[in-house]
C-alpha cells in the first residue's frame, strides 16, 4: 500500500486537532478517554508509515511521527505505558472467569469496557460478552464479529467510556498468548486478557498489553489490579 503525502497530512491535522484540545492542565493530568484515544491514533499513524511501501513518503511520515511524539501528552504517556496496570472489581474479574467455565471445552470471549485514567492504568466498568465466531474450531480460536464490535464501541462511547481491552479463555491450555492471539491483536494501548480453564474450571487469568513499537507490536505483562469495587480504590486514593 503507497502512503499519500495527502493521507499523513491528514492524520497529522486531525492528531493535531485532539492534541490541542488537550489544554494545559490536561497536560498534567490528561483527561481519560482523550488519552486513550490519542494514543490510539498516534500509534496507528505509527502503523500506516511503517507498512507504506513508498520510500520518500515513509521518511515525511517519519518526520511528521517525530513530531508528534515530542509532543508533551504523548511524551509522558510513552513514559507510563510499561508501568500500566488493569483495574477490575473482583465481580467483573469472577464475571469473565465463569464466562470461561460455561463454554468450556470452548473459548469464550468478551469485550472490556472502561476507562483510562491520568496515571495510564485502565479501569474495567463493564464486562460484555460476546459470542465466538468461529465455529470451525472453537476450542482454540475465538473472533468477535466486527458488528458486535462496533456496537460495543458505539454503546460505551454513548455511555462516556471506551474500549480498553478483550478477554478470552484457553481450555485445557495455560494463561500465556499464542502467537494467534498476537498475530489477531489490534487494539494497541489495550488489555488482553487470558484466563486458563482446565476441566471446566477457571485457574489463572493474566493480563498482557498490546504495544507496538518502532520494530513491531508486541505484547508486555501487564499487572491485574483487583479490588473490591471500584469505588473502594478512589476512597483509597483520595486518603492517601
Ligand atoms: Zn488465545
Amino acid at each position: 500500500m503507497l502512503l499519500s503525502p495527502h493521507d499523513i497530512a491528514g492524520d497529522r491535522a486531525d492528531l493535531q486537532l485532539l492534541l490541542n484540545s488537550f489544554s494545559e492542565v490536561q497536560v498534567q493530568r490528561p483527561v481519560p478517554a482523550k488519552l486513550g484515544r490519542a494514543f490510539r491514533f498516534w500509534k496507528a499513524t505509527e502503523a500506516k508509515v511503517s507498512t507504506s511501501g513508498d520510500v520518500a513518503n515513509a521518511a515525511a511520515g517519519k518526520a511528521v511521527i517525530h513530531g508528534i511524539k515530542s509532543h508533551p501528552v504523548l511524551q509522558s504517556l510513552t513514559m507510563l505505558v510499561e508501568s500500566m496496570a488493569l483495574i477490575i472489581s473482583r465481580p467483573l474479574f469472577e464475571q469473565l472467569r465463569q464466562h470461561g467455565e460455561q463454554t468450556y471445552p470452548h473459548e469464550c470471549c468478551g469485550v472490556l469496557v472502561g476507562e483510562f485514567d491520568e496515571l495510564g492504568d485502565k479501569t474495567v466498568k463493564t464486562v460484555v460478552r460476546c459470542g465466538n465466531t468461529r465455529t470451525d474450531s472453537p476450542h482454540n480460536r475465538y473472533h468477535i464479529s466486527p458488528a458486535e464490535l462496533v456496537r460495543v464501541q458505539r454503546e460505551s462511547r454513548l455511555a462516556g467510556y471506551d474500549i480498553i481491552g478483550f478477554y478470552h479463555s484457553h481450555p485445557d491450555h495455560p494463561a500465556k498468548w499464542s502467537s494467534t492471539d498476537l498475530a489477531e491483536a489490534h487494539w494497541t494501548g489495550c488489555s488482553y486478557v487470558i484466563t486458563s480453564v482446565e476441566k471446566g474450571r477457571a485457574v489463572t487469568t493474566n493480563s498482557f498489553l498490546l504495544l507496538d513499537d518502532d520494530q513491531s507490536k508486541r505484547f508486555a505483562d501487564e499487572s491485574l489490579e483487583l479490588v473490591l469495587n471500584i469505588d473502594e480504590r478512589a476512597a483509597e486514593n483520595a486518603g492517601n
